[in-house]
């Protein structure tokens, strides 16, 4: 199943271009936001795949964020083996650094973003897991079953703020407005071809900057709802970004950042493709 945030309401996809209204299709059961489906995860997934409704034409730019306003939103660190190597940190060995990506930076799948004044802004392609049902403590090798899907996402990085200072500010760094976008659309594991394993790649301008595999994450989406369950509770429509594979710009000789009027596009394997346009 592919759920998607359409101006606000629930929408079960049908195809790319078309789908149907949760709440209308529900009686009133289910929505009408997205955020309200997450909260009836588990009835919802088992009425979502029999459901059908009157069709509405899928507009790109209608979609909003898949999980506008979380609960929580987790930021991983440092979580593939060549980031690890090529940001010059230590490699995790029991937990990946951990960081909150504030609420307000959350957007849609095709917003435009503004670059923040006189920084340096990089990209951090990165698969988002979003949380349908509540975990505390949870049994090992049962993450997956607290999740409801996933999306795409970039954890957009203003540099000088994140490494500034005596100790570094990963989550202010990449809060600006704008920086954690996703979607396009939430897919649920079921759909996705293996979802412990999926492409996942990223284009400044048509070039090629990222291209990595899921399969790579040190910490698997499994042991990361497992290990952040240890200490918090996670709640339904919680997004956790899930780390970014190597090939970021501000560490390359000489440093790449996102210049004002480039375009960033963003894609996960069975998943979808997220863009955003930058002014400065
Ligand atoms: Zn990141």
């Amino acid at each position: 199943m592919r759920l998607a945030n359409l101006d606000g309401r629930a929408v079960i996809l049908t195809d790319d271009a078309s789908g149907f209204d949760v709440f209308d299709a529900s009686a009133g059961r289910f929505g009408p936001s997205i955020q309200d489906v997450y909260e009836k995860w588990e009835a919802f997934s088992e009425w979502g795949p029999e459901a059908s409704g009157p069709a509405i034409a899928i507009e790109e730019s209608q979609l909003g964020p898949v999980s506008p306003r979380p609960f929580q939103a987790f930021g991983i660190g440092l979580n593939y083996d060549e980031h690890v190597a090529e940001s010059g940190f230590g490699r995790p060995e029991k937990l990946p650094p951990v960081f909150p990506k504030f609420q307000s930076s959350i957007a849609g799948p095709f917003e435009t973003v503004e670059l923040v004044p006189g920084g340096r802004t990089d990209w951090e392609a990165e698969l988002v897991v979003v949380i349908g049902r509540m975990a505390h403590r949870i049994a090992e090798g049962s993450g997956w079953d607290h999740v409801a899907g996933v999306t795409v996402g970039q954890d957009l990085s203003e540099r000088t703020t994140q490494l500034d200072g005596p100790a570094p500010q990963f989550g202010l760094g990449k809060s600006f407005p704008g920086y954690s976008p996703q979607g396009p659309w939430l897919v649920t594991p079921d759909e996705l071809p293996d979802r412990d394993d999926l492409a996942i790649f990223c284009e400044l301008d048509g070039e090629r900057m990222q291209d990595g595999r899921t399969s790579q994450m040190i910490f698997d989406v499994a042991t990361l709802v497992e290990q952040l369950s240890a200490i918090v509770t996670l709640h339904p429509g919680d997004v956790i970004y899930s780390g970014t594979p190597s090939g970021v710009g501000f560490v390359r000789e000489p440093a790449r950042l996102i210049r004002p009027g480039e375009t960033l596009v963003t894609t996960i394997e069975g998943v979808g493709t997220i863009r955003q346009v930058f002014t400065g």
